[in-house]
């Protein structure tokens, strides 16, 4: 099935609520194939409970209605996928690696497919959401090559004739809860370590983008054995469930869910991971190249419309802020603002209309507390679209500081020297990523251990994840393992030690 971006798609006559849904029909339309494998449990009892999700460039227009899966069939998918699991766990390495490679072969022959749909329901832009594709294929072959590296150590054995050594035990069931503004990366950059290490997979969505997740996990579960990974629609209750039944839990999202997840976790003493907001610093000093500085702010506050964990949201300048204001101020109005079916577009719309709002107020909050906004801060349409927004001059304490508003809003700060910048820059509390402009390679070296965050950034945007390198947070912004990377193996196994003696 293919879904055009700029061509409002058709709903398909399937009516969620009294029937139990076909996962084919429900995104693919009449003709889509039925997959193996893929299970989209609308639980009949609970089927009164929909999502639905609407395009924010155009909330007329409904991607899709579907049932949410009520605790019965999160229960049911659960035992699924612990009767799953014994095969999947034991099944050699190599098979799991050719999965993977299969399910990342789908995916890129699904290219445009998803794109569209990527750009239709969470309304990021067509370029990005290509990339985001594209990343996605590459973190299912990087996990697939990942699954056959070792995975142990062999240690001398005090007796001298013993095997000791340690293997690597997945963990069972995932719970991997999403958020919407990856639709297709954050799911797979969970779900395919998971999957290379020998755990089956319950994946709870973002409400906001169920049929992103859909398709995906049809493409996937097209390439694995029945019930290695199964869909669960629906919001906190949901996803609450799925917490409830897994062995391991990773969840992303905002702060206040991860706290109620963590806590989740750790009563029933299972391992879980959480990243969660972030109101990152980039640190501007006098020696930087201004114009890249600028340049590069401007991408990485804005980009996709600033709905970024990895956004900055907070430029602190050492010296001449409002001069730099202005030349951020520049750099932002360059940006293609519009529509996100539009290959040159660098923003659209927000996600939602209380996203939206909360991008108003902030800026309106600040302004009427004696900030300068210098562009943006309106709400211009079509759908959940608002005009980027840059402000200098905020004062001490006001929101735009030291909250997280998740938009296409910049704060700027101005401090009189390097050590009142990182002190600026630490001084709330998340701690996910920073980025410093400098041309002072000693400070670019010295700085990244002193600013509290898990990833910090030298003449490079806040924005940007290498999906090899391990990702996270300090402070209130992660908490458990890192992902990505092989870092993501401490999540999902365990270590057993080992001695064989003869
Ligand atoms: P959210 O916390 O509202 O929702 C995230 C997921 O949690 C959704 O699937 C939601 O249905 C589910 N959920 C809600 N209540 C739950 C509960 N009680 N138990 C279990 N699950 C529950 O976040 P969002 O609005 O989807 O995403 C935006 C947030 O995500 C921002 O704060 C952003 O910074 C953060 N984020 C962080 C990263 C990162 O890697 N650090 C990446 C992307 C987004």
């Amino acid at each position: 099935m293919s879904v055009p971006a700029s061509r409002p798609w058709k709903r398909p006559a399937v009516n969620c609520r009294t029937r139990e849904l076909e996962p084919a029909a429900a995104v693919g339309g009449p003709g889509g194939a039925r997959l193996r494998g893929c299970r989209c449990t609308a639980d009949r009892k609970d089927a009164d409970v929909t999502v639905i999700s609407r395009s924010p460039q155009d909330p007329d227009d409904v991607v899709l209605e579907t049932a949410e899966a009520g605790r019965d069939a999160v229960l049911a998918a659960a035992a699924r996928a612990r009767t799953a699991y014994a095969g999947w766990a034991a099944a050699p390495a190599t098979v799991r690696s050719a999965g993977l490679v299969a399910a990342a072969d789908a995916v890129a022959g699904a290219t445009d497919e998803l794109a569209a749909l990527v750009v239709r329901e969470v309304g990021k832009p067509v370029t990005e959401a290509r990339g985001e594709v594209a990343r996605t294929v590459g973190i299912l072959r990087y996990y697939a090559q990942a699954a056959l590296l070792p995975e142990g150590d062999v240690l001398p054995a005090p007796d001298g004739r013993s095997l000791l050594h340690t293997r690597r035990r997945p963990r069972g069931v995932a719970g991997l809860v999403t958020p919407w503004n990856f639709p297709l990366a954050i799911p797979v950059w969970k779900a395919a370590p998971a999957l290379a290490y020998g755990n089956t997979v319950l994946l709870k969505p973002a409400e906001e983008a169920p049929a992103c997740a859909q398709r995906l996990a049809e493409l996937l579960s097209a390439a694995l054995p029945a019930d290695v990974l199964t869909v669960l629609q629906g919001g906190g209750e949901t996803g609450a469930a799925v917490v409830d039944v897994a062995d391991v839990v990773s969840f992303t999202g905002s702060e206040a869910v991860g706290g109620i997840v963590r806590r989740a976790a750790a009563e029933r003493g299972v391992p879980a991971q959480c990243e969660m907001g972030g109101q990152n610093a980039s640190i501007v000093l006098p020696d930087a190249d201004i114009d890249a500085a600028a340049a590069a702010i401007a991408g990485a506050a804005m980009g996709y419309a600033g709905q970024k964990c990895t956004a900055t949201s907070r430029v602190v300048v050492v010296g001449d802020a409002a001069g730099f204001g202005e030349r951020l101020a520049a750099a932002v109005e360059s940006l293609a603002f519009g529509d996100p079916g539009d290959p040159k577009t660098a923003l659209g719309p927000v996600i939602s209309e209380q996203a939206r709002d909360a991008v108003v107020d902030a800026v309106a909050e600040a302004e009427k507390a004696g900030a300068r906004v210098l562009t943006g801060g309106t709400a211009t349409g079509p759908g959940w679209a608002v005009a980027p927004a840059v402000v200098v001059d905020v004062p001490d304490g006001q929101r735009l500081l030291r909250e997280e508003v998740f938009g296409p809003v910049c704060a700027i700060v101005g401090v009189p020297d390097v050590d009142a910048a990182v002190a600026e820059a630490n001084a709330v509390r998340h701690g996910l990523v920073a980025a410093v402009f400098t041309r002072d390679l000693a400070l670019g070296l010295e700085l990244p251990g002193r600013l509290h965050t898990g990833m910090v950034k030298v003449n490079a945007p806040t924005s940007g994840v290498d999906f090899h390198a391990p990702f996270g947070g300090s402070k209130s912004s992660s908490y458990g393992p890192r992902e990505q990377g092989l870092a993501a193996k401490e999540l999902y196994t365990e270590t057993v030690t080992v001695t064989i003696t003869p």
